[in-house]
C-alpha cells in the first residue's frame, strides 16, 4: 500500500502537503474502489478544489477525501460549521473516506464512514475565528468519529493491511437502509444505535437502553418523550435487520 513517492516527484513539488496530494490523487485512482456497488474504480469528480472528491461511475455516489498523517481517531477538522449543518439536513454530505498516511508515504489506515452516518450530534461547532484572522468571525467545525456507531466507521485499510473489498462492501450494505430514513429522524436512530452499541452486549433490556435517557434527552432538548421516543427507534432499527425481538421481552444485536 505504498503511495510511491519518488525523489523526483518529491523534488517537484515544493510543500510535503502539496507531495501528500499528489500520491493520494495517484493512489485513489489506482486503488480505490465502489463501497456502494462492484465499480472497482471512483473517478476523480473535481480538480484544483481544496479537497479531493469522487464519484462512483456506476452507481453515482459522491466520496469526499480527506488525507492526513496524524491520524486523530476521534475526531477530524472538517470545513464550515452551518455549510455541514446545512449539507446534513439536505441529505447532501458525501461518503467520507479518511485516508492517514506514515511519513515514508504508505498507506496506514483508511476508514469510511458512509454518508447516512453523519447527523449533527457528530458535528462540534469550533470557536470562530478571532478578530485578527483573515477570516474573522468564521467558524469551522470538527466531525466527531469516536461519536459515530462503530457501524458507521468501516476500515477499508487497517494498519497497513487491506480488509478484503467483499467484507468492505457486506459492512456498508448492511447499515444502508438507513438511507431511507429522512434526515431530520436520522439522528435519532444513530443515537440510539449509538446507545445499544455502547451496551456493549448482544442482548439487551428497553430498561438497558432508558439508562441512557438523560444522555438522549441532552442531545434532543426539544423532544419531551423520549422514552415512547427510544421504543419507536429500536423498532426502526429492527425494521432495518440491524436487531431482532427475542420474544421474552430481549432484544438481540444482529451481526
Ligand atoms: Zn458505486
Amino acid at each position: 500500500m505504498n503511495l510511491q513517492c519518488t525523489t523526483e516527484l518529491a523534488a517537484a513539488y515544493k510543500s510535503a502537503s502539496q507531495i501528500a496530494r499528489v500520491l493520494t490523487e495517484e493512489w485513489c485512482a489506482r486503488e480505490l474502489y465502489c463501497p456502494a456497488c462492484t465499480s472497482d474504480r471512483l473517478s476523480p469528480s473535481m480538480v484544483n478544489t481544496p479537497v479531493l472528491d469522487f464519484t462512483c461511475p456506476e452507481c453515482k455516489q459522491a466520496f469526499q477525501l480527506k488525507s492526513l498523517k496524524n491520524w486523530n481517531p476521534k475526531k477530524i477538522v472538517d470545513a464550515g460549521y452551518e455549510s455541514m449543518i446545512r449539507s446534513i439536513r439536505a441529505d447532501k454530505t458525501p461518503n467520507l473516506l479518511v485516508l492517514q498516511y506514515s511519513k515514508d508515504w504508505f498507506v496506514r489506515n483508511l476508514l469510511l464512514v458512509p454518508r447516512f452516518f453523519f447527523s449533527e450530534s457528530i458535528i462540534e461547532r469550533r470557536r470562530p475565528l478571532t478578530p485578527q484572522a483573515r477570516r474573522a468571525g468564521w467558524v469551522g467545525c470538527n466531525i466527531l468519529l469516536a461519536q459515530i456507531p462503530i457501524d458507521g466507521r468501516i476500515a477499508i485499510i487497517s494498519a497497513g493491511s487491506p480488509v478484503p473489498a467483499d467484507q468492505v462492501r457486506a459492512e456498508f450494505a448492511r447499515t444502508s437502509g438507513l438511507a431511507g430514513i429522512p434526515p431530520l429522524l436520522r439522528g435519532w436512530t444513530l443515537d440510539t444505535l449509538k446507545v445499544v452499541r455502547r451496551l456493549g452486549k448482544p442482548r439487551f433490556t428497553l430498561r438497558d437502553v432508558y439508562e441512557f435517557e438523560h444522555e438522549l434527552q441532552a442531545g434532543h432538548p426539544r423532544n419531551h418523550n423520549v422514552r415512547p421516543k427510544i421504543r419507536q427507534q429500536l423498532q426502526v432499527l429492527r425494521d432495518l435487520g440491524m436487531l431482532r425481538f427475542t420474544g421474552l421481552g430481549e432484544y438481540a444485536l444482529r451481526d
